[in-house]
């Protein structure tokens, strides 16, 4: 079964054009899958239908066996463990610390509390923001913020991961950085999906690419994922 699967999507907002028409594409597990496309396209819309933040106006969407388009708020929580989502505004909260930040996604699944510090240890230091567990994340870095905002997003183990424009308005260092670590999830199975404009940096990672453009979609395969080249 594909991991993500849309069939004749199509999506607009209120009353207004289509952003997105007749969208159809299947995402294997394992994929690592680069968004492109000019600013306004439709890039963070198609994420937002994946991480279950919109709902299609037409067509049918399968997310880790989900069915979006009639996705019952039963359904939700589950949804959100399975895909992590990392937003352009990255939702920290700032009356708390960068360690409780990323155990909110935490406090909802009943996991033990020690398991849950453990998790969110772990997940913080993936990232290389161990030490910074104190912090109120207004002290971070740009760079460390966005990095937090993936220690959030990763300590429930998602199977999927959807970034939007994870690497804007880092320098070249904290974005290889980013995507270093994107690497190693994608590694250890994690189906990618990333929202970028950077497409040198995309290209060294993406197996394939979905581009999407005003009126157009082109779904091309760059190289093959990681397990076929083993
Ligand atoms: P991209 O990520 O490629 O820049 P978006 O998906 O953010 O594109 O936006 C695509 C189009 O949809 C834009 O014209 C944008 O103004 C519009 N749009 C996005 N979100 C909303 C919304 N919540 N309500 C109305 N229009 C929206
Ligand atoms: P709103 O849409 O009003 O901002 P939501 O409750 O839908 O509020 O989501 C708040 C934010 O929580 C999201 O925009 C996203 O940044 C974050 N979030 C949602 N789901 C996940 C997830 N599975 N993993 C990580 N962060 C998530």
């Amino acid at each position: 079964q594909p991991m993500i699967e849309f069939q004749h999507v199509f999506k607009s907002y209120g009353r207004g054009r289509n952003i997105l028409a007749d969208i159809t594409f299947k995402v294997s597990p394992g994929e690592f899958i680069f968004v492109s496309g000019p600013s306004g396209a439709g890039k963070s819309t198609l994420l937002k239908l994946v991480g279950g933040l919109e709902p299609p106006s037409r067509g049918a969407i399968q997310v880790h066996g989900q069915r979006l388009e009639k996705l019952s708020a039963r359904a939700r929580p589950y949804l959100r463990r399975a895909v992590g989502v990392i937003l352009q505004d990255t939702h920290l909260l700032y009356d708390r610390s960068a360690f409780e930040n990323v155990m909110l996604p935490l406090a909802v699944t009943g996991l033990a509390p020690e398991l849950a510090s453990a998790r969110a240890r772990a997940a913080m230091e993936k990232v290389g923001l161990s030490g910074k567990e104190a912090l109120n994340p207004i002290e971070l870095s740009g760079g460390e913020q966005q990095r937090l905002a993936i220690a959030r997003a990763i300590v429930n183990r998602p199977a999927i991961l959807i970034a939007d424009e994870p690497t804007a308005n880092l320098d070249r260092d904290n974005a290889r950085r980013i995507l270093n670590v994107f690497r190693d999830f994608n590694r250890v199975g994690v189906t990618m999906l990333i929202a970028s404009h950077d497409e040198a940096l995309m290209a060294e990672h993406a197996t394939r690419t979905l581009r999407v453009e005003p009126g157009r979609f082109t779904d091309v395969r760059t190289r093959p994922a990681a397990e076929e080249q083993a």
